[in-house]
């Protein structure tokens, strides 16, 4: 079904040996190994969002080997061209839809180009729930943030607040009273979803304190976050709290839309693989990054999952 009489000038006729969709740390990652071994791998990398996550961020101090840190768009740049030094073909175009089964899988991008490859990496990543606001966007890395792991450190002696009420939300809130002067919960209800262990840490420690029944409807601050408008859901009343920081901790979604219908997923809604490795249950196709991840979804484990996933890639073309 590949056959034609002329080959295409864009080349997607071609069989790639494989074909990358999804351009963050994972993606990228899986571009630089595979392309160094000789696959020539296609990376799908997206047209409004090439670069993942990370191109919405400032500072990242975690990722190994920046002594000062580097800007979140400036890493990804760098992964970017050391995968295309090696030979890695990089597509800034979506996937609208793919077919997994089979020996040689097909691509179908959104302006109906299609490509063929025998090996697939989804490396698509996850989204974190937002609440909607204005703001939010404007401010994310200028005092709102999804990730305490990723900017606690940043917030040291200042007030924050952390919004949601899962066990998530309390991990966040409890590894933040490390650095934190003081942090608060907002909670749309008047109880907890955590467990009671979880809650009844959050409850117990001295620098947490709870709003209930309320919402943030606002965030004040032009260059950072300075203060938060929250609504209580049942008087109406709104209140203005002083903080640098605001967390929100109410979910994640995999993007896991391309695929949902064709691979296996776990019941956190990620990609299943199996056991360490970056399989599927599909031959030939692959996962890696937050896409999998229903835990600890950094870059450094993003980038990580990549490698394993062009490794267990290249052994099965070589396997074929
Ligand atoms: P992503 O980076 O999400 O990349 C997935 C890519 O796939 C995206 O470009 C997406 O558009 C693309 N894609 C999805 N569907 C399609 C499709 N159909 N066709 C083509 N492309 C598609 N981690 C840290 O370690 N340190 C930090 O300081 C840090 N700060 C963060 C700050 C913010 C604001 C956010 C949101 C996250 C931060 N993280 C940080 C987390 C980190 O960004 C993620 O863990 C990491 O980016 C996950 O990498 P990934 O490759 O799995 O997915």
């Amino acid at each position: 079904n590949v056959a034609e009489t002329e080959p295409r000038e864009d080349g997607s006729d071609r069989v790639h040996d494989i074909a990358i969709i999804g351009s963050g740390p994972a993606g990228y990652t899986a571009a630089v190994y595979a392309a160094r071994a000789n696959l020539q791998p296609v990376v799908f990398a997206s047209s409004v969002a090439a670069g993942g996550d990370l191109m919405t961020t400032t500072e990242v101090e975690n990722y190994p080997g920046f002594i000062e840190g580097i800007q979140g768009p400036e890493l990804m740049a760098n992964m970017q061209q050391q995968a295309e030094r090696f030979g890695a073909d990089i597509q800034y175009e979506d996937v609208d839809s793919v077919e997994l089964e089979g020996e040689v899988k097909k691509i179908t991008l959104q302006d109906g180009t299609v490509h063929w490859a025998k090996a697939v990496i989804i490396s698509t990543g996850s989204e974190y729930r937002k609440l909607g606001l204005d703001d939010e966007t404007r401010l994310s890395g200028h005092g709102v943030s999804w990730c305490a792991t990723c900017d606690g450190f940043f917030f040291k002696d200042k007030p924050i607040a952390v919004v949601g009420g899962g066990d998530s939300a309390l991990e966040e809130a409890l590894f933040l009273t490390n650095f934190a002067s003081n942090v608060t919960i907002i909670h749309r209800r008047d109880s907890l979803r955590a467990s009671e262990i979880m809650q009844e840490r959050a409850l117990n420690n001295p620098k947490i304190t709870f709003i209930w029944d309320s919402a943030v409807v606002g965030i004040e601050g032009e260059a950072k976050t300075e203060a938060l408008q929250v609504e209580n859901l049942k008087s109406g009343l709104t209140q203005r709290l002083e903080v640098d920081g605001l967390f929100v901790a109410i979910g994640s979604d995999p993007r896991t839309d391309l695929v949902k219908d064709q691979l296996e997923l776990t019941p956190e809604g990620t990609i299943a693989v199996n056991g360490r490795s970056s399989k599927t249950n599909v031959p030939g196709v692959f996962a890696a990054g937050d896409v999998i991840d229903p835990t600890y979804r950094q870059a450094i484990t993003a980038a990580g999952s990549g490698c394993v996933a062009a490794i267990d890639a290249q052994h099965y073309l070589e396997s074929l």
